[in-house]
């Protein structure tokens, strides 16, 4: 049977360029990069070019990126450090609805320490505006967390726009760029971005690493203490193997970017018409244009979101629902509800995305499949037969 994996902005695999450098890295250069033997320096000439990598990519300083376990503890540094660091000056932060649960929930956490939290609405394709980020700055606002583009819809958000408006307003500005890291062109000097979080599994490297872009001058206090890696920020011997992987990945994707991201456009358009063309009742979810080009977000009224990735996956396709998320709840996703969704067509909502390895032969062989299956699944539905929803 065919194996089409549509799942990259859950996680990708590592390309054989990058396996190959850490392996160099889990066997002969060994060292503790703390060392000052051949082999702990061999060790920090890998940790030192993927911070240079890493910087590149997004024209940065290799001394403002400070490695972590990956995108969750980034945003975890990012925003509780900056709140710690700032909050005699203020107590007030501004995020969106729709961001990672890994913002969402280290915010919840803040509200209990007493901060305040203001979650910005979105528009129908999941656009934050600008004006409603400007209308919630207050005089003890310090800082803004926004994510540069939306893993579940794909939508790309307004991140120069807004970076400038904190720079006037003197406001700390973050952005969880995990999803668009390696995918989108980012400069953060252009787009007044202070913070910056990425992860090495989302871009064909290693998973349990990421890293921290952290303006020099920006005040953020560590959340772990007990070494002097990474300037006292993040200590803890060095994983380097993962980092070296990490920093390969960065600069083989920033060298392909424009390429595949033409080449997944295509199929991502192919996929999107094909679906809209074969099966009725159907709807596009996230902006049309302003999307990555690897997402694809659609959803089949009276169609159960879980049952079709089941059925999909007896046919070999591998992709996510917008409902049941990691903790295995069937609560639908929180980002279709922002976008102004019903539960019942948030319920029938599906995720594919795409990635290196998938062809146009997978994007056929999902258009040959998938109106099979939502056709039998609606067969089964007493909703389908009632015509309880309506478009
Ligand atoms: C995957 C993801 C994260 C979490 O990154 P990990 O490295 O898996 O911890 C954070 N934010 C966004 C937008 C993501 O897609």
């Amino acid at each position: 049977m065919r194996k089409v994996y549509l799942d990259h902005s859950a996680t990708t695999p590592v390309r054989p360029e990058v396996v190959e450098v850490m392996n160099q890295y889990l066997t002969n250069n060994f060292g503790n990069a703390s060392s000052v033997h051949s082999f702990g320096r061999e060790a920090r000439k890998g940790l030192e070019t993927a911070r240079e990598q890493i910087a590149n990519l997004i024209k940065a300083q290799p001394e403002e990126i400070f490695f972590t376990s990956g995108g969750t503890e980034a945003d975890n540094m990012a925003i509780i450090g900056t709140a710690f660091a700032n909050q005699k000056k203020g107590k007030h932060i501004i995020t969106t609805q729709i961001e990672h649960h890994a913002v969402l929930e280290t915010c919840h956490h803040l509200e209990k320490l007493g901060f305040e939290v203001t979650y910005l609405p979105v528009d129908k394709n999941a656009l934050v505006s600008v004006e409603k980020v400007k209308e919630a700055i207050r005089d003890d606002t310090i800082l803004i967390s926004m994510m540069h583009a939306n893993n579940e819809v794909g939508t790309i958000q307004p991140v120069k726009e807004v970076g400038a408006l904190a720079k006037e307003k003197g406001i700390v500005f973050h952005v969880d760029a995990v999803q668009s890291f390696g995918k989108l062109p980012i400069d953060v000097n252009e787009m007044n971005i202070d913070l910056l979080s990425a992860s090495s599994h989302k871009i064909y490297g290693p998973k349990g690493i990421g890293c921290l872009f952290l303006r020099k001058g920006t005040k953020v206090e560590p959340l772990m203490f007990g070494g002097a890696q990474e300037r006292k920020r993040r200590p803890g011997t060095e994983n380097v193997p993962a980092i070296v992987g990490f920093g390969l990945a960065a600069e083989l994707a920033g060298k392909e970017m424009a390429q595949e991201n033409e080449r997944l456009t295509k199929l991502r358009d192919k996929l999107i018409q094909g679906i809209l063309e074969k099966i009725p009742h159907v709807q596009l979810n996230g902006h049309p244009t302003q999307r990555l080009a690897n997402n694809v977000n659609v959803s089949f009224y009276y169609v159960e979101g879980e049952s079709l990735l089941l059925m999909l996956d007896m046919k070999g396709i591998a992709a996510s629902s917008g409902s049941a998320c990691t903790s295995g709840s069937l609560d639908p996703s929180h980002v279709l509800l922002a976008m102004g969704i019903s539960h019942e067509i948030a319920h029938g909502s599906l995720r594919m995305t795409l990635g290196k390895v998938n062809t146009e032969e997978d994007i056929d062989y999902c258009l040959e499949v998938l109106p099979d299956i939502v056709a039998k699944l609606r067969s089964m539905s007493p909703l389908y037969n009632s015509g309880k929803i309506e478009n």
